[in-house]
């Protein structure tokens, strides 16, 4: 008991000695004194305690063996309780996509220019109306909507509008645009060579 709690304290420092840079699994491990049950630890420490420990699961940038923790402040609890497979799921059906603002994971962050958006789960119907915690009342938000720095939710564009508003976009942002749609759906052959 006293060893178990021992190594998570220790990979807790060294994630905090760590804020703002990308870990590999060797370090933590190495951190925890050589805990052979150093993943479990990770995820108690996210799960359980609400450290925002981020993995390739959340951050495209991320390789399977990194993990990054980009703050010292803890989710509260309530938003502990939603399990690991319902966020999954929920990201993937918002395709890793704030629902208030559109920004990606991984994107910088249109509201705090020096950070990366951060995917978090919001209530569709707020918990002190009577939403739950169920997938159906989730969705990803990210940390800036979430916090309240983009006051309302932008409205869905229409496709005329947002056709225009691409047409005026340099051609950087267009052809980062084509990435991203080209990322999204799939197969380059369709648009290559024309
Ligand atoms: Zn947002």
């Amino acid at each position: 008991m006293s060893r178990r709690k021992g190594s998570k304290q220790l990979i807790l420092e060294f994630f905090l000695s760590k804020i703002g840079k990308v870990v590999e699994s060797r370090e933590i491990q190495a951190a925890s004194g050589g805990a052979v049950e150093w993943a479990r630890r990770v995820r108690e420490l996210r799960n359980e305690e609400g450290y925002q420990i981020l993995s390739h699961k959340d951050r495209a940038d991320l390789k399977p063996n990194q993990y990054l923790l980009e703050t010292d402040r803890r989710l509260p609890a309530f938003k502990r309780n939603i399990s690991k497979e319902t966020r999954a799921w929920v990201l993937e059906r918002n395709g890793y996509t704030c629902q208030m603002c559109g920004a990606a994971a991984g994107d910088i962050d249109p509201f705090v220019p020096n950070r990366t958006v951060r995917l978090t789960m919001g209530h569709i119907v707020d918990k002190s109306k009577g939403g739950d915690d169920s997938p159906n009342n989730l969705r990803a938000v990210c940390m800036s909507c979430n916090e309240g720095l983009a006051n309302t939710g932008l409205p869905k564009p229409d496709r005329i509008h947002l056709l225009a508003q691409v047409r005026r976009a340099t051609i950087d942002d267009q052809r980062a645009l084509l990435d991203w749609l080209l990322k999204k759906f799939g197969s380059k052959n369709t648009v290559d060579n024309q």
